[in-house]
C-alpha cells in the first residue's frame, strides 16, 4: 500500500525473494476521496513508484499497476498470476484494515481462491507493545508515553530511571520566539524524472484539489528520507524543545522536523528516528530538554494517537460532545479572512500543505472548538489540506485533542485559548486589525469573545475538569452586562461566518 513504503516491509522475506511478486497499486478512486493537497498526491506517488524502482533494483520482481480501486488491481493481478497465497501487512486505517479482513471472502466471491495472511504492521511501535489499559481508568498519554520508553529502553539509565532524572522537560521547553536563531534553510530535493512525470499527471489529473504542485522538492525516496533526518538531528533538533509551541510571520517551520509524511509512508521507522535522536543527546550534540521533547512527540504523543484510534473506531469521527453544528467558514478554503493568525497559517498551509503542530491546534482547530464548528466539517478539512494526512492521525487529533468531541478521552481538557495565548506564543497579532487585548466591541480579537462565550456555555461541564477550573473562574470578573455584550457578539459573529460560507 502507498503508505507502507518500509525498507523493512514484513511481508518482503529475502530468503524467499524468488517465489515472491511485490504487487503495488496505484488504485485512482483513493486519491479522490477528498480534494487533497496536490503536493500530499505528488509525494504519496513519486514516493511509491521510487519504492517500486528501488525494490526492482534489489532484485525483486515488481508488479505495479494502475487501477480504478485497490481491490480491482489485486484482482487482475491475481487473475493473471494464479497465486496461491497473498501476503500483506495490516493496513493503518481502520476502513483499510477492515477490508483487509473481508479480503479472502470477497476474492471468493469474484471466483478467485487465494489464501490471504495479514501481518502485524510494524510500522507503529504501538503495534508490537502497548501499555495496558486498567479497566475503568483512562490511560493518559503522560504514562503510555513513560510506559514506551521503558519498555523500548528510550532515554532510561540501566537502573532504570529516566535519563536526566525527569520524565519531562517542557518547563524548560515552550518559550516564544525571539528570533535570537535564525532557523537554518530546509533540505530541498529537486524532482527528478519521476517526480516530474508525476507532478504534471496530479496537475493535469485534480485541477481542482487544494493547493499547487509548484515548488514541490520534498524527499521521496529512503535515501532522500534519511537525509532529511539527518539535516533535521544536526542542524534543527538543538533549538526544537526551547522554540516547539511558538508561531512566527516569517519562520513557517522554526526548528520543527517535517518528518511526519515520510513517517505516515513508511519512509522512515518511528525507532530508528529517536534512536538517531538519543544518540545526538548521548554524544553531547544536541541538550537533553529537546532530545526528551522530541522523543515525546514520535513515541508519546504519535504512538498514542494511533492507539486511540484502533480503540475507538469506528465511532470516532461522528463524535459531537459539545453539540457544535456551525459550517467550517469559507475562509479556511482561501485563507481570506481579516485574524491575521488564521489568515497567515491557512495561507501557508494551502501553498505547502504543511503547518506545525501549535499552529494546528491552537489557532485553526481552537477556532473551529470556540466557533462552535461541526466536528466531521473540520476532520475533512484537515484530511483534505495536510501532506501528512491520514484518518488514524487526522481523526483523534482533530476530533479527540483539537475539538474534544470525544468528551475528554485523547487529551485531558479541550484546548480552549483566547487571543492572549496566540499573542503570547506568535508575532501574528502585530499585524492584525483586531486587538488581543480587548475582550468584546468591534476592535476585540474574535479569539477573545468566542472563548468566554465558550466558557460560559459550558461553564457546569468546564468547571468538572480540574485542568479548566482555574480558566473558569475567571468568569468571575466579568459583570452580567458585559457578558450579555460578549455572548450576543459572539452568536452575532458566528451567524455571520455562516452565511458567507
Ligand atoms: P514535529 O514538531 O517535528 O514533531 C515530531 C513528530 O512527532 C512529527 O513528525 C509527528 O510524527 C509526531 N507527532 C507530534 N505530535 C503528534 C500528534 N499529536 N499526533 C501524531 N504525531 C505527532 N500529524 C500528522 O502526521 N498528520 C496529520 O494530518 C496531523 N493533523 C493534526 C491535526 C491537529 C488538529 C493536530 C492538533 C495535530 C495534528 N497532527 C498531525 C500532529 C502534529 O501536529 C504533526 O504530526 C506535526 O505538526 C508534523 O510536523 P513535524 O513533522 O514538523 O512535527
Ligand atoms: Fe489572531 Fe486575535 Fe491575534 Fe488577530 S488579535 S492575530 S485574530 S489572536
Amino acid at each position: 500500500m502507498g503508505d507502507q513504503l518500509l525498507a523493512r516491509h514484513p511481508a518482503l522475506d529475502p530468503a524467499r525473494q524468488s517465489e515472491l511478486i511485490v504487487v503495488i497499486i496505484e488504485a485512482t478512486t483513493r486519491f479522490t476521496k477528498y480534494a487533497y493537497h496536490k503536493k500530499k498526491i505528488a509525494l504519496v506517488l513519486s514516493a511509491m513508484r521510487h519504492y517500486a524502482a528501488d525494490l526492482r533494483e534489489a532484485g525483486w520482481q515488481v508488479d505495479y499497476r494502475q487501477a480504478l480501486t485497490f481491490q480491482a488491481g489485486l484482482k487482475a493481478h491475481l487473475q493473471e498470476n494464479r497465486s496461491k497465497r497473498l501476503i500483506m501487512m495490516a493496513a493503518a486505517e481502520y476502513p483499510a484494515r477492515q477490508s483487509q479482513q473481508n479480503l479472502e471472502n470477497s476474492l471468493l466471491e469474484a471466483k478467485i481462491q487465494v489464501e490471504v495472511e495479514i501481518l502485524p504492521n510494524t510500522q507503529f511501535l504501538a503495534g508490537q507493545f502497548a501499555p495496558a489499559e486498567k479497566p475503568g481508568k483512562k490511560l493518559i498519554m503522560e504514562y503510555f508515553y513513560r510506559a514506551m520508553r521503558q519498555h523500548f529502553g528510550l532515554l532510561i539509565e540501566p537502573n532504570g530511571k529516566p535519563t536526566g532524572g525527569d520524565w519531562n522537560y517542557d518547563a524548560l521547553n515552550r518559550k516564544p520566539y525571539d528570533g535570537k536563531v535564525k532557523p537554518p534553510a530546509l533540505p530541498a530535493f529537486a524532482p527528478d524524472d519521476i517526480t516530474q512525470a508525476v507532478l504534471s499527471e496530479v496537475e493535469q489529473a485534480a485541477p481542482k484539489n487544494v493547493g499547487s504542485t509548484a515548488g514541490f522538492d520534498l524527499p521521496v525516496t529512503r535515501a532522500q528520507a534519511l537525509a532529511s533526518l539527518q539535516d533535521f538531528i544536526e542542524h534543527r533538533l538543538a533549538y526544537f524543545g526551547p522554540y516547539e509551541d511558538a508561531m512566527s510571520q516569517n519562520e513557517p517551520v522554526l526548528f520543527h522536523s517535517l518528518l511526519s509524511p515520510l513517517l505516515n509512508i513508511g519512509l522512515l521507522e518511528p525507532l530508528e528516528v529517536v534512536q538517531a535522536a538519543e544518540i545526538a543527546y548521548r554524544t553531547g550534540k544536541v541538550p537533553l530538554p529537546s532530545v526528551e521533547g522530541f522523543v515525546r512527540q514520535i513515541i508519546g504523543w504519535r504512538e498514542y494517537i494511533y492507539w486511540h484510534y484502533h480503540r475507538d473506531m469506528p465511532d470516532f469521527r461522528k463524535l459531537n460532545s459539545w453539540e457544535a453544528h456551525a459550517s467550517l467558514p469559507g475562509f479556511y478554503w482561501n485563507g481570506q479572512t481579516e485574524m491575521n493568525c488564521l489568515r497567515t497559517v491557512i495561507t501557508k498551509l494551502l501553498d505547502t500543505g504543511y503547518t506545525h503542530h501549535i499552529e494546528r491546534l491552537m489557532v485553526l482547530s481552537n477556532f473551529g472548538l470556540l466557533a462552535g464548528i461541526e466536528p466531521e466539517e473540520v476532520n475533512d478539512w484537515f484530511l483534505s489540506c495536510y501532506f501528512d494526512a491520514y484518518d488514524w492521525v487526522v481523526t483523534p487529533n482533530v476530533i479527540g485533542m483539537g475539538l474534544c468531541a470525544d468528551g475528554g478521552q485523547v487529551g485531558t481538557k479541550p484546548y480552549a485559548a483566547s487571543g492572549a495565548y496566540i499573542n503570547r506564543m506568535s508575532d501574528y497579532c502585530k499585524g492584525c486589525r483586531y486587538s488581543p487585548k480587548i475582550r468584546s466591541g468591534p476592535q476585540a480579537c474574535p479569539y477573545n469573545f468566542l472563548y468566554w462565550n465558550f466558557l460560559l456555555k459550558h461553564e457546569a461541564r468546564l468547571k468538572a475538569n480540574p485542568r479548566m477550573g482555574p480558566a473558569v473562574l475567571g468568569l468571575r470578573h466579568i459583570k452580567p452586562d458585559e457578558r450579555e455584550i460578549i455572548q450576543r457578539q459572539a452568536t452575532t459573529f458566528i451567524t455571520q461566518l455562516e452565511s458567507a460560507y
